[in-house]
């Protein structure tokens, strides 16, 4: 399988290059050349299967060709070790859990995915592989754990110093010798600034084999295919049209599911649910992408004002506004809105619901007061992670599953200062 980049379509890059560099040199994002259809076979099966097979059965058409079946198999058994189901609330309504991974939030699935890939690589050509990321939270601690331990890689994760919760410095800071966690005398724009001034540092890459484990990288991306499938085998047979909610940030998670789509997935309808960063719901009504900087908002893993994996998204229609309206539908949310969500799932439904997934259930029901259909929400992260916001909406304390660290804390502190990070990333320091 080659892979062209939506900066230059024209040019062709191998798996190993799509996973190593993540993006091209003009910022454009890999796409494979062919997105394979599905057998009827597999559609017919699906429903017997476990997250770990699906996961098998749907990238292998696509990485068969650059990795032996085995590889893939053991990737695909290593990185879907954990249930993902599928709650019913009402007829018609689904909730997709995708937080009963080590980090609580469904970047696991894509991260431990991806971990596999690397590693694998990393081994192959005997180079060792540096991911760099920066983190405002949730992808610091699902990168770090997924990577821990991972032969042939390191990690550098940027964390903005006083800004996190505990929980999720305790995630990345004791994760395992092979991740450096730099707590950062900024805030998160800073760690994200100083980041993509490494990938641009030409020297540095010189020297050293850097990546992203963002979903820019095509290997977190695409293994979240799998849980769509996943969902919509779960559900009764009779449902015909189906539509899936996707509390949506870097429109990663939504790029997944329409490939899922092309694969040969019945998904009639995507719902693109977001906060006031809703530079997508608008372009969807009006056809015009103003892309702005973030606004803070309590589903603070969807403050992102200029969305990376849009660009994927026009591409897969061709940048056709129509074609794009007819398959996604886009609405956006208030935090009081989407406390009062989080408040109506408890009392309707006894169901607990973080901010994010309280989000893609508003999304679901606004499309659903004028649409027949199935519904399903993805829920992105245990209530639990965002404790004091599900107090706040529903008077409960949700508990939260304790977290396994892998390893005594270890942190660098640092200044916002490029100079300095360049040495801890090019371990010099
Ligand atoms: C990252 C994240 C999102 C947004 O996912 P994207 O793929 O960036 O659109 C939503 N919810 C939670 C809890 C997240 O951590």
């Amino acid at each position: 399988m080659k892979y062209y980049s939506t900066s230059d379509p024209s040019r062709r890059a191998s798996l190993e290059e799509v996973l190593l560099k993540s993006i091209d040199a003009n910022d454009g994002l890999y796409m494979p050349e062919i997105i394979p259809v599905l057998p009827d076979t597999f559609f017919y099966e699906m429903e017997h299967l476990s997250p770990a097979e699906i996961a098998f059965r749907v990238t292998n058409p696509v990485f068969g060709d650059d990795i032996p079946e085995d590889v893939i198999k053991s990737i695909a058994d290593k990185a879907l070790s954990f249930e993902i189901p599928v709650v019913e609330l009402s007829d018609r309504l689904y909730v997709l859990e995708l937080f009963h991974g080590p980090t609580f939030a469904f970047k696991d699935v894509g991260a431990r995915f991806l971990a596999g890939l690397l590693s694998w690589f990393a081994g192959r050509t005997g180079r060792e592989i540096t991911v760099l990321a920066a983190t405002s939270g949730d992808t610091g601690g699902a990168v770090a754990n997924a990577f821990s331990e991972k032969e042939g890689i390191r990690v550098v994760v940027l964390y903005p110093a006083g800004r996190i919760s505990p929980v999720q410095e305790k995630q990345i800071t004791r994760a395992g010798r092979n991740i450096t966690a730099v707590k950062l005398q900024g805030d998160f724009d800073d760690c994200q600034r100083l980041v993509k001034m490494a990938f641009s540092d030409a020297d540095l890459k010189k020297k050293i084999v850097l990546t992203s484990a963002n979903s820019i990288n095509f290997g977190r991306l695409f293994p979240q295919t799998v849980y769509y499938f996943q969902a919509v085998s779960k559900i009764k047979k009779d449902s015909d049209r189906i539509a899936v909610s996707v509390p949506s940030g870097n429109f990663g998670n939504l790029t997944s599911g329409i490939i899922a789509a092309r694969m040969g997935l019945k998904i009639s309808k995507f719902i693109a649910s977001t906060n006031i960063n809703n530079s997508v719901p608008i372009y969807l009504k009006t056809g015009i992408y103003t892309p702005h900087p973030s606004f803070k908002t309590i589903s603070s893993a969807m403050d992102v004002g200029a969305p990376g994996n849009f660009k994927r998204v026009l591409h897969l229609f061709g940048d056709n506004h129509k074609a794009i309206k007819n398959t996604i539908s886009g609405y956006w949310f208030t935090d009081d809105e989407t406390l009062a969500g989080m408040r109506e799932l408890y009392e309707s439904y006894g169901y607990l619901a973080d901010p994010h997934t309280a989000v893609a259930y508003l999304g679901l029901k606004k499309y659903m007061d004028s649409n027949i259909c199935t519904g399903i929400f993805l829920a992105t992260a245990h209530p639990g992670k965002f404790a004091d916001e599900t107090f706040r909406a529903t008077g409960t304390v949700p508990d939260l599953p304790a977290f396994q660290p892998a390893g005594d804390s270890v942190r660098v502190a640092s200044p916002n200062d490029y100079s300095f990070v360049r040495k801890i990333i090019e371990k010099s320091f």
